[in-house]
């Protein structure tokens, strides 16, 4: 494989250690079943996880070079060529299932907005992304990386940053730091409040993340009359899961 050969709007950069390759795949737990990944490329990463005993693993791959390769080198791996995006997860599984992936950069936060709407079907997630995406996965509150998808994912996932992956590894070299994070599904089944509106809540509190909630949440014209003065007087970056519930149960007593 050469450089000309990988497409950059794909965000194809392929993985060239296979130490790296195999400690992503060893960071998936034993027991996950059904397996997804995304974006195989040229199979660094798949043909560990072919190796897997007693797994049902599809992966599923946009890029029609890349599919034609992975037919022609691994026999009988379920290849779904499409975009993951538009990918009903619903229809491939009907159990729970885990996503791994070396993933495709320019679609990162989509992929991860997906598991967010997917929840209670993936239960798992191994996948590289951009350092900086990684870190704001995995920031808690009052760092300045903190935003939507930490808190959003935060809620119903623990989240782990597993290791930082260096920019010469790949084929063509990304121009960034990469790094390694895991998502385990936590207990909770629902949020003690409506979780679109808590959804909202969030996006509105961190469009506007400079202003403090009272200001920032104007926006949604709902009524915060009764939502506790010490949270509007605080901005989105301070705040807990638990404090963006309160808040939403707060607003939604009111309407
Ligand atoms: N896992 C391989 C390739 C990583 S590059 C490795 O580590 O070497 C990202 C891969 O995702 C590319 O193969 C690219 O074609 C694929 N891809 C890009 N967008 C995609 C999408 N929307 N759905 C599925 N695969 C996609």
């Amino acid at each position: 494989m050469n450089e000309v050969r990988a497409k950059k709007f794909l965000g194809q950069h392929f993985l060239t250690d296979e130490g790296i390759a195999r400690r992503i795949v060893d960071s998936l737990s034993p027991t996950a079943q059904h397996v997804l990944e995304i974006g195989p490329g040229m199979g660094v990463l798949t043909k560990y996880l072919i190796g897997k005993e007693n797994i049902d693993f599809h992966v599923v791959e946009i890029d029609r070079e890349s599919v034609v390769w992975l037919h022609e080198h691994y026999e009988g791996l379920h290849v779904i060529e499409g975009d993951f995006l538009k990918m009903d997860l619903n229809a491939l599984f009907h159990d729970t299932c885990a996503i791994i992936g070396n993933f495709p950069y320019n679609i990162s936060s989509q992929i991860l907005f997906k598991v967010f709407e997917q929840r209670n079907r993936v239960t798992e997630v191994v996948g590289m992304f951009q350092k900086e995406v990684a870190e704001r996965v995995a920031a808690g509150p009052g760092s300045k990386t903190y935003g939507i998808l930490s808190v959003l994912l935060s809620a119903f996932y623990n989240i782990e940053y597993l290791f930082t992956v260096p920019e010469h590894v790949f084929n063509p070299p990304p121009k960034v730091k990469s790094a390694v994070i895991r998502l385990t599904r936590n207990e909770v089944t629902a949020l003690e409040c409506d979780e679109k509106l808590f959804v909202q809540t969030v996006k509105a509190g961190f469009n506007q993340r400079r202003k403090t909630l009272r200001n920032a949440l104007r926006q949604l014209g709902l009524p915060l009359d009764a939502v506790p003065d010490v949270l509007l007087a605080k901005r989105a970056e301070q705040l807990s899961v638990e404090e963006f519930v309160t808040i939403t149960k707060a607003i939604e007593s009111c309407q």
